[in-house]
């Protein structure tokens, strides 16, 4: 058996952790020079020496670990994460049944039990992240149990524990029979592209799925409408399926300018007859400005942190600014699709970053309708950092 390792937790945390917040800091911990090695077992105990919970440890951002279970004699072995992904897929039956839908994703992290994992589900394959050197230590149990709770067209894997959750680039096949690159997946009917061995990003973010199925159902039709920050222009193919009169995608990103013509291709949209932008949004706006055009519907779904040559954008600090660019370019009457996926921030703080902008600019609106993150990202209550994604559907309003 694998070692243990006591760590005292301070008196003003063991709250805390007993009630179930499951990322372990730093912080917390008293005698933290006792672990060193990744993946090590940790066993949490109070200034009493009295058993509070159990998990590993593995650094992931400003975490030191994360809690796996509140039993003292719990052992992480196969049957331990096998009952946690079989928990996991029942969670996710109706998407398993759903022909329309092909990729979404089966765990997710500490939402469903394992903090540092999450799976995706693209037809047939399936792709694990590892967010930690700690879980990664697992990784034969985990896959063992990933064989034994589905059948599969093969495995793949992203190492995301170089510092601060990069990407470390390699083959990322596990097993299986190799896919033939892309996959393509549905998604509420429309077709994505997706490559499982190009580096981090496999060309669809899933947790907007429900934000781009009411983008071409309700929003769309007649609509122009301006996708910024487009990465492969998943918007602007649910805005152009709903009807949009014609969509714009800006994305500063050489590979948004193919990857967006093969997206709308596969779909059966004539790429020719929307215009696809490589270019800083910041500066899109200015020419935007000067042109005097406007939008009836503009997407914000900016990186919560991105440095380009000229300048770095934070979610946290330039959300206001990108919002008030925005106003000054969209109709009245307009549809503003403000989205975040900050963590440092929760919705009030979002809504307060909206009402300033609109306040600013001397503009007036209304809140339409809000999304957070869809049921295969399940979270839970105790982490409410977890629950990071904030979507915010605006009119803009004549004032
Ligand atoms: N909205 C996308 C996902 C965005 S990912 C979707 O729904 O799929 C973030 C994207 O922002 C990346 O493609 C990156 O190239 C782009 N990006 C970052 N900074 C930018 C900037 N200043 N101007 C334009 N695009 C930017």
């Amino acid at each position: 058996m694998s070692q243990e390792i006591k760590l005292k937790i301070k008196p003003k945390f063991a709250k805390e952790y007993r009630a179930g917040y499951p990322l372990l800091s730093k912080d917390a911990i008293s005698n933290l020079n006792e672990v060193s090695v990744e993946g090590t077992v940790v066993k949490l105990v109070d200034e009493r020496n009295q058993f509070i919970a159990k998990g590993y440890y593995g650094e992931q951002n400003k975490g030191f670990g994360w809690i796996l279970s509140q039993g003292e004699n719990e052992t992480f072995d196969q049957a331990f994460f096998q009952a946690k992904l079989s928990e996991a897929f029942k969670h996710r039956i109706h998407l398993f049944n759903d022909v329309e839908t092909t990729a979404f994703r089966v765990f997710n992290g500490e939402g469903d039990g394992i903090g540092g994992l999450t799976i995706e589900y693209f037809d047939g394959y399936y792709l694990i992240h590892w967010y930690n050197k700690g879980i990664y230590k697992f990784k034969d149990e985990i896959i063992r149990s990933l064989q034994a709770v589905t059948e599969y067209k093969a495995i793949y894997q992203k190492k995301r524990f170089a510092t601060d959750g990069k990407y470390i680039e390699q083959d990322d096949f596990v097993t299986g029979e190799k896919g033939q690159f892309p996959i393509f997946v549905k998604e509420n009917g429309v077709r994505f592209a997706v490559y499982l061995n190009e580096g981090a990003m496999v060309g669809v973010f899933l947790d907007q799925r429900e934000v781009r199925k009411v983008i071409r159902d309700k929003y769309a039709k007649g609509k122009t409408v301006l996708n910024t920050f487009s990465y492969t222009g998943a918007f602007s193919v649910f805005a152009a399926l709903g009807g949009a009169k014609k969509t714009t995608s800006v994305d500063l990103a050489n590979r948004s300018l193919s990857k967006t013509i093969e997206q709308f291709s596969i779909n059966g949209i004539d790429y020719e007859a929307q215009d696809i932008i490589v270019e800083d949004v910041f500066r899109y706006f200015k020419y935007a400005v000067k042109k005097n055009l406007k939008f009836g519907m503009v997407i914000l779904d900016p990186p919560s942190f991105a440095r380009s040559k000229k300048h770095t954008f934070s979610a946290a600090k330039d959300y206001t600014n990108l919002l008030k660019e925005t106003i000054a370019i969209t109709e009245d009457d307009g549809v503003i699709v403000a989205s975040t996926n900050s963590s440092s921030f929760g919705m009030s703080k979002f809504k307060g970053m909206i009402e300033k902008a609109f306040k600013e600019m001397n503009g007036k609106f209304k809140y339409l309708e809000e999304y957070s993150l869809p049921s295969d990202f399940k979270t839970i209550k105790k982490f409410p950092e977890g629950n990071y994604l904030k979507v915010v559907f605006i009119k803009k309003i004549k004032g």
